[in-house]
């Protein structure tokens, strides 16, 4: 899921031809090898999310790798004015199977009532397709809501941009330094691009002490009155611009440490 109207240029119709070329997918690295000159990778992820914008391009699990399949072009991407049609309404609730998918409580058991909403509010730049659209009770869904208001929606909408899920998480606590960052958040933005994210694990490698941000898990006390997960960011350094790098070095040094039967050290 992108979350702004992108413009295309000559290397995103390179991508789209080929992975029209090849519909049972291909991987980020297989693009690169079809397209000649194209630099470093990541501006490359950066095109297929911008190509997503418009097409239907889901990343789909293939082994231990992910490949980009071309479904065609996404029906909605002309005008998202934000109405859920009767037909995706029915798909998210049927998802949901009678249940809130913040709190956990359930129409059956509960007697709750489900509404359907944006997970990524449309001004932050959310579209309205199925991945982000989930079923909530009132008293979930209106705490959401409040919660929210009280973000800069143009602050949300620079972060849900940036390219790098390190970045989005590490902004979004800077918003919230000292005190708790509810963990559905922290869900949401890391997932700006794709709902496979593991965002967890974000969270502990941003924690190495190469990246030095001193993270607290907590629990908070939401506005429909029920205890969530949260995180309380205590201290922190500007994420270098090799963030990647570093993480990766850092479980390489790990990695041979443990080969070598030393201690591993502060990697929590
Ligand atoms: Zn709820």
């Amino acid at each position: 899921m992108s979350v702004r109207k992108p413009n295309l240029g000559t290397i995103h119709h390179q991508i789209l031809d080929l992975l029209k070329a090849n519909p049972d997918g291909l991987t980020i690295y297989e693009i690169r090898d079809g397209i000649p000159d194209i630099g470093v990778q990541q501006h490359l992820d950066k095109r297929v999310r911008d190509l997503r914008y418009y097409h239907d391009i889901p990343l789909i699990k293939r082994g231990k790798t992910s490949v980009y399949i071309y479904k065609g072009e996404r029906s909605d991407a002309a005008a998202d004015s934000g109405a859920i049609s009767a037909k995706v309404r029915a798909v998210v609730l049927h998802k949901a199977h009678g249940r809130c998918q913040m709190c956990g409580r359930t129409v059956a058991e509960d007697g709750i009532k489900l509404q359907v909403d944006h997970k990524i509010p449309r001004n932050w730049g959310g579209t309205t397709t199925i991945d982000n659209l989930w079923a909530l009770c009132q008293p979930c869904n209106g705490g959401k809501r409040d919660f929210f208001a009280s973000f800069n929606d143009e602050q949300m909408k620079v972060i849900m941009a940036k390219e790098s899920v390190y970045e989005r998480i590490a902004e979004t606590l800077k918003l919230h330094a000292g005190t708790p960052t509810p963990a559905w958040l922290l869900e949401f933005v890391a997932n700006a691009d794709d709902w496979q994210e593991d965002w967890q694990k974000r969270l502990r490698e941003l924690r190495y002490p190469a990246i030095g941000m001193k993270i607290r898990a907590t629990r908070k006390k939401n506005e429909a009155g029920r205890w969530e997960a949260a995180y309380i960011l205590d201290e922190w350094k500007d994420l270098p611009s090799n963030h990647k790098f570093l993480i990766k070095e850092h479980e390489r040094l790990i990695r041979e440490g443990k080969r070598k039967g030393v201690d591993e050290n502060g990697d929590d």
